[in-house]
């Protein structure tokens, strides 16, 4: 083993057995040791001491749309991975559609790997995309290296990444289930948005009308069946109907593979304070009411909901338009989504610890990223330094995001990231980046 280089002291260390004051020994860009707080320092070590701020795995942000090359005027890995560090994220996991080309097979997989490369400040990964035309590439992007296969049932916004229908989900979930992969599917069904009143203009309860919860619970449900019936592994995105719950808390119970994520603007924005026109709003499936949003925190709660990522999907201010059902379907929160999701637990009851395993452990877990998402011996030195009782007001003129529009301008927020770290090596503090010094991850074997 090589010389510890560095040791990260603070009197709260959040760790998979609880939360200890520690010193966590680093070296080679891994942690070695967490150790008790006053440990001795070995010689030629630096000692950075962070005081009471708290010390965080790096987050794990599954669900992010870079759109890099292609659309990046919509966001690229520059700004993506900038905006991410500055909100103690140090991986994320790309989606495989709004760049051009889309990652559907191992030739597009490289050409954005290649784009990523010199730009990424953190982690990058990528998630493949399931088509109804390219079976025959899932196995090479598999191989390739990608953490699973993107699906979606209703469209999905943009005309080169076309949805599945029951019959071809069947056929690629059969496929990938046959070298042992993961298909993660944007749940909502699209003849129960076809039988929903579709109204234009700029009034949100129309909006949320014509995205009705039962296309979100029959989607789950046709998913979870498709699941059991092939012994194959799927993970729900952007879950926001509550009312799908009970149906993934029986199927994990009956031993069905299938896991479930949802987002900070569920968990933390409701449907009643949404201003008419305010598309910096709009995401499909969308924000629903604070009864809703109460039993999403009780999913939380119980388990039966595995983990938050972003679902960071910008586009630029012009195509947020104030029609919502014309209106780009997407919410920027990359760089907020830890203070937004931080000032919603602490108001519920919840701990960093619970912030943590939804948002480090459990997207790192869904992903196989296991040198990620816990601060432990043999995990990458990947940290975010928190100051936990800090507030700030978000303005977005001060977000890294390429596009300032967010949903949650002017909002007061718990939590400031002091610095964030990759593999030993501090990548921002205040607001100064290093170089990028990101790497690109690929799947386990
Ligand atoms: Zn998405």
């Amino acid at each position: 083993m090589s010389d510890v280089e560095l040791v990260l002291r603070s009197t709260r260390v959040v760790t998979p057995e609880g939360t200890r004051a520690a010193s966590v020994a680093v070296a080679g860009g891994t942690i070695t040791a967490v150790l008790v707080h006053d440990a001795d320092v070995p010689a030629g070590a630096r000692l950075e001491d962070l005081g009471d701020d708290v010390l965080l795995p790096g987050l794990v942000d599954t669900h992010v749309h870079v759109n890099d090359p292609g659309r990046t005027e919509w966001e690229g890995f520059w700004t993506a991975t900038r905006a991410a560090a500055a909100g103690g994220i140090t991986t994320i996991v790309d989606m495989p559609l709004n760049s051009l080309p889309p990652t559907t097979t191992a030739e597009n997989l490289r050409t954005k790997q290649e784009v990523a490369r010199t730009k990424a400040h953190i982690d990058v990964g990528f998630w493949g995309g399931a088509l109804p035309d390219n079976l025959k590439d899932l196995r090479p992007l598999h191989d390739a290296g990608v953490f699973g296969f993107k699906a979606f049932l209703s469209p999905s916004g943009v005309d080169e990444f076309p949805e599945l229908d029951q019959e071809q989900l069947g056929r690629s979930l059969a496929e990938i289930a046959g070298f042992g992969g993961l298909l993660i599917v944007h749940a909502e069904d699209p003849h129960q948005l076809a039988a929903a009143p579709q109204q234009s203009g700029g009034r949100y309860a129309d909006f949320l009308a014509s995205r009705p919860k039962d296309a979100e619970n029959r989607a789950v449900e046709n998913l979870i069946a498709q699941a059991k019936r092939l012994h194959a592994r799927v993970h729900v995105l952007h879950l926001s109907s509550s009312d799908a719950l009970p149906l993934i808390a029986t199927a994990k119970r009956e031993g069905v593979r299938v896991t479930v994520e949802s987002c900070p603007h569920f968990l933390t924005l409701t449907a009643e304070e949404v201003p008419d026109g305010a598309t910096e709003f709009k995401c499909c499936p969308p924000i629903r009411e604070a009864s809703n949003q109460d039993a999403l925190w009780a999913g939380l709660a119980d388990g039966t909901i595995d983990c938050i990522v972003s679902d960071h999907s910008p586009s630029t201010k012009d195509l947020k338009t104030d029609d919502f059902a014309t209106a780009w379907g997407g919410i920027s929160s990359l760089q907020l989504g830890l203070p937004a999701i931080w000032t919603e637990a602490r108001r519920r009851g919840h701990t960093l610890e619970d912030v943590v395993r939804w948002m480090a452990a459990g997207p790192a877990e869904l992903a196989g990223l296991s040198q990620k998402g816990a601060i432990q011996a043999g995990r990458d030195a990947d940290f975010a330094v928190l100051a936990p009782d800090e507030t700030f007001t978000v303005d977005p003129a001060e977000l890294h995001h390429r596009n300032q529009v967010t949903a949650y301008a002017g909002r007061t927020l718990h939590g400031v990231v002091t610095s964030t770290w990759l593999r030993g090596e501090r990548i921002l503090a205040g607001s100064e980046f290093t170089e990028p010094r990101g790497r690109l991850l690929t799947r386990h074997p």
